[in-house]
């Protein structure tokens, strides 16, 4: 363990009374819209977040106002199945709390944005009346469980997904702080003040955040290896068995920093589906106890492993799990994201995934989605699964119902085709409320696909799958690393280019190009997309097509993500634009002559 000094974190974990502090006290405070330094942390365990609207920080400060304070509210939705009652209660609490938005996350999660101090005691009240909470939406503790959202599929998801709320339920934390500071319940019992006990966690919680995903093969479409614990379900013979155990991935890095990195998921052995909880506790144990307390960058279970080692990781979880855990199981994988459209299930009803950009749900004037979907859940005699590609089914629909919802979903102009591109894309939230983002990601996003479909359109790969990523900055919300193209937000307007990951979420991508603007973006994929119409083998991945044409190196570990990297030369590349209107065509891109430049 560091000898260095705990993080002021710990300190503020150590002294908050199990998640308290003072923030009650915060809250009523009327002279400003923030929080005290220290409960700003505290109230991230609570699932909300202190945000300023950075689009008016010039305009407040020159006016010398407080920045535009509100909050963020992450609700959690273990396994992202919700009704359509809670569907229309959040839609609600939108339309009269915060912005009329509600964004779905890459976790499974909703997100409420824009509420004002004086609000979150209401928006949290109105989030518990619809049997859903935010403790532990963020914070030092286990995050929203995520699993596999193809309920469809078989009826083994419906046992994972039980399999998500045991280990949810296990890891949420028992502070009474939640009810009290939020929902006004008293902390006297029986006339006695009662001290609060974290059995898992004890007064420190973790060292950082902790994320569990479990995938069902053959879809990964959870990024099963982004996780720090992650378990793959194995099915033999029609029956779901038990479950590969994962531990140890993670996105986040640095720039500028090559001690940090995104890493994938070890597969360390194999549980029996009975032992799934107490395998998830081990691991989450062993990272309580040995993670890095000091340095915050280095706390995830990522960097606890590469520093203790994976051989003694190994060694502590089959102490702690003696025979309960044997060699891994045989798994295979073929994809990663969400299938779109409509899917009949193993049970005879009918399942609807929709694509939604970005994973916001609100009106603008392109698409009415938030009424729509207010429409349908209205309806519905479903359910609505969150999918961890901020994408949306609407399932559970009886046969003699479905004409229902597809007549809802023609009207709001709903089925649509999308290019491979775009229903492969998820991106952060970033600017403008993000306080660590860079440059912009979901609000860029679509534009820049706009541009690149042109591209693609043209050498004829308009509906290839391909994975495309983007975030404000390298924490890696959106999973950027295992974009097989990312963009990743190094300051406003620039990003660094990544490429080469793998179609099924097992392998990081690598740097391809640093800070580089829109122009450059589409310089450089052009002649690669051009390259791979003519050259890919049959079946091959972008991904893969970029490595073996020598574009990047495999990364075959986080270890090896900042070795080999061999940046595009494009500073020798510049389009030619058009002189009126830009079209397809008029895209070309020529190297730069430099002889007439000297003339
Ligand atoms: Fe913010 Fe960075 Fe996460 Fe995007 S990846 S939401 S910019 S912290």
């Amino acid at each position: 363990m560091s000898n260095k000094p705990l993080s002021d974190l710990e300190r503020i974990k150590t002294e908050s009374n199990y998640l308290r502090g003072t923030l009650v006290e915060s809250l009523a405070d009327p002279i400003t819209g923030a929080l005290a330094p220290d409960d700003q942390q505290l109230i991230k365990f609570h699932g909300a977040y202190q945000q300023t609207d950075r689009d008016f920080d010039e305009e407040r400060r020159r006016q010398k106002l407080e920045p535009l304070i509100s909050f963020m509210i992450r609700v959690r939705v273990p396994g992202g199945v919700l009704t359509p009652k809670q569907w229309l209660d959040l839609d609600e609490l939108t339309e009269k709390h915060c912005k009329p938005t509600l964004k779905l996350t890459t976790r499974q999660a909703v997100e409420l944005h824009g509420v004002v101090k004086r609000k979150m005691k209401t928006a949290m009240q109105g989030i518990h009346a619809t049997l859903l909470d935010s403790l532990a939406g963020c914070g030092d503790v286990n995050r929203n469980v995520m699993t596999s959202a193809n309920p469809w599929e078989s009826p083994v998801h419906q046992l994972v997904f039980d399999d998500a709320l045991k280990i949810h339920k296990e890891f949420t934390p028992r502070t009474t702080a939640y009810h009290e500071i939020w929902l006004d319940d008293e902390l006297v019992v029986g006339g006695e003040k009662k001290e609060d006990h974290e059995p898992l966690y004890g007064k420190t919680y973790l060292p950082r955040k902790f994320k569990v995903a479990i995938a069902v093969p053959p879809r990964n479409d959870v990024d099963v290896f982004a996780n720090d614990l992650g378990f793959i379900a194995i099915v033999e013979n029609g029956e779901l068995v038990g479950y590969n155990l994962l531990a140890g991935g993670g996105m986040g890095s640095t720039f500028g920093m090559e001690t940090t990195y995104p890493r994938l998921a070890n597969v360390i052995g194999f549980v029996k589906k009975e032992d799934i909880v107490e395998a998830a506790k081990a691991v989450l144990i062993f990272q309580r106890d040995h993670g890095n307390r000091s340095e915050r960058k280095f706390s995830r279970l990522k960097y606890t492993i590469d520093r203790l080692g994976l051989a003694y990781f190994n060694e502590q979880i089959k102490d702690a799990l003696g025979d309960k855990l044997s060699e891994a199981r045989p798994f295979k994988f073929d994809s990663n994201g969400d299938k779109l459209g409509w899917s009949k299930g193993y049970n005879g009803k009918w399942y609807f995934t929709l694509f939604i950009q970005g994973g916001k749900v609100r009106d603008d004037k392109h698409l009415q989605l938030k009424t729509a979907l207010r429409e349908i859940a209205s309806v519905l005699k479903g359910n609505f699964t969150l999918t961890g590609n901020q994408n949306l089914v609407v399932g559970d629909i009886d046969e003699q119902d479905k004409a229902e919802i597809e007549a809802l979903l023609e009207k709001w102009n709903l089925v649509k085709p999308l290019s491979g591109l775009r229903r492969n894309n998820i991106a952060c939230v970033a600017l403008p409320v993000c306080t660590m983002a860079f440059a912009e990601a979901e609000r860029y996003a679509p534009s820049l696909i706009d541009k690149l479909e042109k591209i693609l359109e043209k050498y004829n790969l308009l509906d290839e799958d391909i994975l495309f990523r983007m975030t404000g900055c390298p924490n890696g919300c959106a999973r950027p690393f295992l974009g097989e193209i990312a963009l990743v937000g190094k300051s406003p307007g620039k990003y660094n280019l990544y490429l080469g990951a793998g179609f099924t979420g097992e392998r990081l991508n690598k740097l391809y190009a640093e800070l580089v603007e829109e122009h450059e973006v589409i310089g450089l994929l052009t002649p690669i997309f051009e390259r791979f119409s003519k050259e890919r083998l049959e079946g091959e991945r972008f991904g893969d097509f970029v490595i073996r044409k020598g574009y990047v190196q495999a990364t075959t570990s986080g270890l090896d993500f900042h070795q080999n990297i061999k940046l595009a030369k494009f500073h020798d590349i510049k389009p030619v634009l058009p002189k009126k209107k830009q079209t397809l065509d008029s895209i070309l891109f020529v190297k730069k002559d430099k002889k007439k430049k000297k003339k």
